[in-house]
């Protein structure tokens, strides 16, 4: 059975999702979840594209094990030394270098000839290999590109070291049975072939990545790029999810299969929603809501007698686990932290501690806890920002008749402060009182709440998207309160704010 490996570019091309950035802290926890659901590459970043990136890939270089680390650069000698220095000292590490080869971009973009482009590829794939061993090569637009001159850079690239090459679907034009044939001519018509590993990436512009993506291994590709949660550029890259599912469950058909650890996947989409704030849709194959949800009482009628009948796939496989452990006011800590970790949380004692307390609070007001309410309880444990700012204080009176008012205590770097103000409604109200505070010069983006489970006494979840200068941050909070989770989530986005990460928005893409 051949093994198609997964590279996944959550962080590179994912995070270039509007409104998708994450700082460092975010990226590295991805990583470490990746490394955890078994993809064999992470392309951590662009490490010219921005200090962030840089940082990012670094950092993820030193801590995290078992996938190779990648960044891109594109075909100049700045970007490749520069993508070099991030990756120094990450034990696995892949250098990425691509260049375009289609007319449409050599002319109107690069204006430079074929034999320009051909000649500037195979010089910077041989920079690379100069640098490190492993070198992927990508010809961007290649499904725009004359299939003819394709074969001739891929040739030459694979002749000057690269050992990775792959054919991107940029604009997200081609369809499955086309780029299957091009997938198959490339094999046909490059003499090096063998040499190589040839990838693919997808994108979602038609709905096609997952469909595109196959196709490319039924004729030969050995690695497919993905996101989790298929986000991505526009309409999105390959999911990861679907395609890893579709290889292991038709793997009949494939004769190939993935190292993804399928019981991580569920655990890998809702921390990439968590972090970019990017919700599935419900229908969405694998990881969505409904993905297991069986309505039609034929279908219910056929699962009770024998779960074959409609289920292609155990929801267990993908770690979607139907058995909710309710915890309650007796619960201890012991088994609090016991349910933390079946959840994937690792938190250090004082990090438990602090949660537990919220976790009584909790407990208090609300008769039954579940995972839904854990998993917010500590959402903002899992990625930690320096408190500048921290809530201590709030009170807010509203109704018919009545104009809203606020009175908001803060500690802003160890000073109390207070303010009352008035708004429209009693967030405005809170949110005008704290953006007087704290002096920001931030707009916020995007205002979201939502009941994490049913029943009036729920945990209320909200999310902020704020920005500052082109930086974009998310805030969360939650409590059975929303006027108190709505002023945790603009605090926690501060703060975010405050720590600083810098984000440069020259991003390229493929
Ligand atoms: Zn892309």
């Amino acid at each position: 059975m051949r093994k198609i490996k997964i590279f996944d570019t959550t962080l590179r091309d994912g995070e270039q999702s509007p409104g998708a950035s994450m700082n460092v802290e975010e990226k590295v926890q991805l990583a470490k979840q990746l490394a955890h659901l078994g993809v064999d590459i992470i392309e951590a970043g662009f490490a010219i594209s921005s200090p962030g990136d840089f940082e990012a890939i670094k950092t993820i270089g030193a801590e995290v094990q078992g996938p190779v680390i990648c960044s891109l650069a594109r075909a100049k000698e700045k970007d490749i030394k520069r993508a070099w220095e991030a990756l120094d000292g990450t034990p696995k590490k892949r250098i990425h270098t691509f260049h375009s080869t289609s007319d449409i971009h050599l002319k109107h973009q690069f204006r430079i000839s074929q034999e320009e482009a051909l000649k500037r590829s195979v010089e910077m794939v041989k920079f690379a290999r100069g640098l490190v061993e492993d070198v992927e090569f990508s010809p961007m637009d290649a499904t725009r590109t004359d299939v003819g001159y394709l074969c001739d850079v891929i040739e030459a690239v694979i002749g000057a070291g690269a050992s990775t090459v792959n054919i991107p679907d940029t604009v997200g034009y081609s369809i499955p049975s086309e780029f299957g044939k091009l997938i198959k001519t490339i094999f046909d018509r490059v003499k090096n072939i063998d040499n190589a590993v040839i990838s693919v990436h997808c994108h979602n512009d038609l709905g096609l990545a997952t469909a595109n993506s196959l196709s490319a291994v039924l004729n030969g590709a050995g690695q497919i790029e993905c996101t989790i949660n298929g986000i991505g550029e526009r309409a999105g890259n390959c999911s990861m999810e679907e395609v890893a599912m579709t290889l292991r469950t038709r793997r009949d058909l494939f004769n190939a299969d993935t190292n993804i650890v399928s019981e991580e996947i569920m655990r890998s989409s809702k921390l990439v929603t968590k972090i970019t704030g990017m919700s599935v849709q419900p229908n969405k194959a694998i990881v969505g809501d409904n993905a297991f949800a069986h309505e039609s009482g034929i279908h219910q009628d056929g699962l009770l007698k024998d779960k074959s009948t409609y289920e292609i796939i155990k929801p267990e496989t993908v770690g979607l686990y139907k058995t909710k452990f309710v915890l309650g006011k007796l619960s201890g800590r012991h088994a609090f932290r016991t349910r933390l970790n079946e959840l994937g949380f690792t938190l250090n004692d004082d990090e438990i501690n602090s949660a537990f307390e919220r976790f009584k609070k909790l407990a208090d007001q609300k008769k039954d806890i579940f995972d839904e309410d854990i998993e917010a309880l500590v959402s903002g444990d899992v990625v930690k920002v320096p408190e500048v700012y921290t809530l201590i204080g709030l009170k807010v009176s509203s109704g018919m008749n009545q104009k809203p008012t606020a009175e908001v205590k803060l500690k802003i770097a160890g000073e109390v402060s207070e303010k009352t103000e008035h708004g429209d409604g009693p967030v405005d109200a809170v949110y005008k009182a704290i953006a007087l505070m704290t002096d920001t010069k931030s707009s916020l983006l995007k205002y979201e709440v939502k009941g994490i489970t049913g029943g009036t006494d729920a945990l209320g979840e909200v999310m902020v998207s704020l920005e500052e200068k082109g930086r974009a941050v998310r805030g969360h909070g939650a409590d059975t309160d929303i006027i108190v989770a709505s002023a945790q989530a603009y605090i926690n986005a501060l703060n975010k704010l405050a720590a600083g990460n810098p984000q440069l928005d020259n991003k390229l893409t493929l």
